[in-house]
Parts: C-alpha cells; structure tokens; sequence
C-alpha cells in the first residue's frame, strides 16, 4: 500500500485503541444505536471539519458537508439528510456552519469558471443578487465576500426553515431549531449569526 495511505490507517489503529483505552464500551455502545442531538449542515472544506471544531465523539453530531453549505430544496442528498435527521433521530438542532475565506463563496462572487461545479455555486450567486447593494457598497474585496459567506449562512437556514420536513417537525409539536454560524479558518473560533428559528411563524 501507498505508504501515505498506510498512515491513516495506522493513525486509525492508534486513535480506534486510545478510545478503547478511554471507554472500553465505546464502539459496542456506538454500534448499537446512534442518538445525536445535533445536525450539522457545513461546507465541505478540509479547514473546517464538524466534530473536531465542536469537541464532539462519534455519535454525537449527524453531519452533511458539500461545496459552500447549501440547501436547495431540490438535493436529494441534503434533504434526506435533513428529513433522516429531524424524523427517525429527532434531533433538536440542525446548525448550518458557513465559514470565512470559503473558496466556494469567493468563486461564486467573482464568477469564476472552475467547471461543473459553477452550476452549484449559482445558488451563492442567487444569494449575492438579492443582497447587492449592500455587497457593492463594500470596498474591500475579502470583506464582502466574508460577507456573501454570512449571507449566504442566513439564506440556508431560511432554506431549512421551510422545507416540508421542518415544518412538519414544529406542526406535530416536535422539539427543533436551526441556526446559523460561522468559522473563522484564522483563529478557529465560532460564532452565532443570531438568526435562529425554533417554531412556525
Ligand atoms: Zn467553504
């Protein structure tokens, strides 16, 4: 084997023993049944990986990740995430994480042509368009696309927020919020875009 793939794998063996040492139950316990309390919905960057940033175990936080944290009510893949989520494991927050310098963010605001995945990011472009006013009277470039990045955040969570899924979460009186925060990749920290939804409106 490549020796740099026979890294992870004894990097696996290392990390598999050191939570066996910890919890000796750990993976039986696991394998069993999942019941995390949180969904997470990020970007799929390298820099900003869910559990590390939320000092989380496995099992504690159900994760989709793709280019630029979008939901479009169209992705299978993400409401199916969503729906599995809030229906069968009930938990009680979907958090979309958006991140500064996110290359997706920045591609779509400079309409970039990097291939098929221009087609994706014309969902961050929907987003910069209702939004360019206040983007066009930003003169710093890095600060307007960081900008679009918080934007974008609040425009999943609205995108959450009414999907059939949540709605029939809140209707039959189901515990759910859905927030929006944001990484910064420069100093590791989170934050609350304060735009959270807990209810019908
Ligand atoms: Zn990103």
């Amino acid at each position: 084997m490549d020796a740099d793939l026979a890294e992870l794998f004894a990097n696996n063996r290392r990390w598999a023993d050191a939570m066996t040492a910890a919890d000796a139950g750990f993976f039986a316990d696991l394998a069993e049944h999942q019941a995390p309390r949180f969904c997470w919905v990020g970007c799929a960057d390298s820099r900003v990986p869910a559990n590390q940033i939320i000092g989380l175990y496995p099992g504690d936080v159900f994760v989709h990740r793709n280019v630029a944290n979008l939901v479009v009510h169209t992705d299978l893949n993400c409401l199916s995430v969503l729906q599995y989520a809030i229906d069968v494991l009930q938990v009680e927050h979907v958090i979309v994480t958006g991140h500064y310098g996110c290359g997706g963010v920045q591609a779509a605001l400079r309409d970039a042509k990097l291939g098929l995945i221009d087609n994706w990011l014309r969902h961050v472009q929907d987003v910069a368009r209702d939004h360019a006013g206040e983007l066009a009277a930003i003169d710093d470039d890095v600060a307007r696309a960081d900008r679009l990045c918080e934007l974008n955040v609040m425009a999943q969570v609205a995108n959450v927020v009414r999907t059939s899924i949540a709605h029939d979460a809140w209707a039959r009186g189901q515990r759910l919020a859905v927030h929006g925060w944001i990484y910064s990749l420069d100093d590791g920290l989170l934050r609350d875009l304060d735009v959270s939804v807990d209810g019908l409106r």
